[in-house]
């Protein structure tokens, strides 16, 4: 599957220029959950949230999608209101059109970096945005804080025709999946790859490639999808993170992953290129 790009209607600009009372989208979070309209599934197109009784705590322009101002927003307490409500950002991806879903997922990460910011992480003054820019900087010290992006891998490692698919013991995805994991700081996204692929499952990797990337904002990771082949070593789990790991033929495949997340493209690419 071909995913849009994010940039294919919509313009990323700091400062608004529009007219005063011109209509805008407004992507509105409550813990991280978005309003839509229930019925329709539109997220709220209004000159101002006042029309759903809303104060936001903080709202943020966001630029252009579809010709029309967007702006991000945080309310306190959810909204009673016949039609709209919170919902889960995951449960909207089939919801929402591509373009606006994909905006969903950058607003919430502005929202969540501005609120997580507001003082110094150095010194503990309070700081200002810079002016024009996606930024905060302290008045006091000069630190300066950006959007934080928290990169992660994502591999389908195959041997012999069959792909490696890991258990995990904890959280709410415990159901077979690609092995992945964080990117530390100062290892390359391949070194990355090796380590938690030794770490998971105790194998060895080569002919690592590029397959490609994916914004993920639950809550500001990037993934970054990889092939790699088999090299050495014995299937070994902790059985502590990793319950259990196995490899699959394209016929014994286990539940598909969401068509939200890069690891059902991976998986798609495996059984284009592996099925006899
Ligand atoms: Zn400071």
């Amino acid at each position: 599957m071909q995913r849009e790009s994010i940039y294919k209607q919509y313009q990323p600009e700091n400062k608004p220029n529009h007219e005063k009372g011109v209509k805008a989208y407004w992507f509105v979070f409550n813990s991280n959950k978005m309003l839509i309209n229930a019925e329709d599934g539109q997220i709220p197109f209004l000159e101002n949230l006042k029309e759903l009784n809303i104060t936001p705590e903080r709202k943020i322009y966001l630029g252009t999608i579809r010709g029309h101002p967007c702006y991000c927003a945080e309310v306190e307490k959810p909204i009673v209101h016949e039609k709209m409500d919170f919902y889960d950002l995951r449960s909207l991806y089939s919801v929402l059109g591509e373009d606006i879903y994909l905006l969903a997922g950058r607003a919430v990460q502005i929202i969540n970096w501005d609120k997580n910011h507001q003082f110094c992480g150095k010194c503990g003054t309070s700081t200002e945005t810079i002016d024009g820019e996606m930024a905060k900087i302290c008045p006091e010290c000069g630190f300066i804080s950006h959007t934080r992006i928290s990169p992660a891998v994502i591999t389908a490692i195959i041997k012999n025709g069959k792909i490696l698919m890991a258990k995990h013991n904890y959280g709410s995805y415990r159901r077979y999946g690609l092995i992945a994991g964080f990117v530390e700081a100062g290892e390359t996204l391949e070194e990355a790859v090796k380590r938690e692929t030794a770490e998971e499952v105790g194998l060895n990797v080569n002919n690592i490639k590029y397959f490609g990337s994916q914004p993920w904002p639950f809550p500001n990771s990037l993934m970054v999808g990889f092939t790699a082949e088999y090299k050495s070593g014995e299937i070994i789990v902790d059985g502590k993170e990793i319950a259990d790991a196995k490899w699959f033929d394209v016929s014994e495949l286990p539940d598909m992953p969401s068509k939200i997340s890069i690891a059902s493209e991976l998986i798609d690419w495996y059984i284009e290129n592996y099925s006899k």
